[in-house]
């Protein structure tokens, strides 16, 4: 799934190659992919002769502010979402969602084979009024509110596992299983550790770990643990260095013991039992 570095990579794209061109149109094959509003001949009206501004990103949510105009199209990727760049002409795939045509021939193309993927628009209200998900997200991860202070006073209050806690977006926004589980490692965390039993230490290198490995990530442009592409249609090229994710029973990096997996509230924890204590 994308997580944090790959939507960050697509924020990048767009802002590379979609800023300041008319917008003519668009078509939803998949009316459902649209949150809001719910009629796709308002969505459509709406962004028709708009140009966007800017893109940014919060947590794996990607907003497009206009110019001239308050509104916000927000869009996730979910499960298998993808936001392509590409001319018109190109053949439809077969699970195209919605279509932007901008008015150089190209298009905005939202390709989601899972459909949980979601674009909304916004306009005349509050972002977070609408993209409800937007009120329930932690610190980003690079700003000062992720501090230490701020970490320790959290996990203090957790008896969940650290695991499924740094999965919970209102801790910190962005982060998935991927580098979840290649930020334990990083910081010698066994995943099912206890939150509120994380010393200082402990708590100072997991956060450093939590933000080497995003901003390594984004510099590789995203990951290839999954299927992701970037707006181009290209995959990044951070698979081949992963710690432990995807790593089953393969030798650690660190201390060749092989890498163990195991589930943790439903979702699958790559981990060195040997680096990462049990506790
Ligand atoms: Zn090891």
């Amino acid at each position: 799934l994308p997580e944090l570095p790959e939507v960050e990579t697509v924020c990048r794209g767009l802002n590379k190659l979609t800023l300041g061109i008319k917008i003519q149109g668009g078509e939803v094959l998949l009316p459902r992919t649209l949150a809001y509003p719910v009629s796709s001949q308002d969505f459509l009206q709406e962004i028709q002769n708009r140009k966007i501004d800017s893109w940014s990103r919060r947590g794996k949510y990607l907003l497009a502010h206009f110019q001239d105009c308050d509104a916000c199209l927000g869009v996730h990727l979910r499960m298998s979402g993808q936001l392509l760049w590409l001319s018109q002409d190109i053949n439809l795939h077969k699970h195209t969602r919605i279509r932007l045509f901008f008015a150089n021939n190209q298009e905005l193309r939202f390709v989601d084979t899972r459909t949980f993927g979601k674009i909304w628009w916004v306009k005349g209200q509050e972002t977070d009024a609408v993209i409800t998900g937007l009120q329930k997200l932690g610190p980003e991860p690079f700003s000062p509110e992720f501090s230490e202070d701020y970490l320790a006073q959290k996990l203090e209050k957790s008896n969940r596992c650290i695991k499924t806690l740094l999965l919970d977006q209102g801790l910190v926004a962005g982060i998935g299983n991927i580098y979840a589980d290649e930020a334990l490692f990083k910081s010698g965390i066994h995943p099912t550790a206890i939150a509120s039993s994380l010393n200082l230490k402990e708590i100072s290198g997991l956060r450093t770990a939590i933000i080497t490995i995003l901003e390594k990530a984004i510099a590789s442009g995203g990951t290839t643990f999954s299927d992701f592409l970037n707006i181009m249609g290209v995959n990044g090229n951070y698979g081949g260095v992963a710690w432990v994710y995807g790593r089953k029973g393969k030798p650690c990096r660190v201390c060749e013991t092989p890498i163990e997996k195991l589930k943790i509230n439903g979702r699958s924890s790559h981990f060195c039992p040997n680096c990462q204590f049990p506790r």
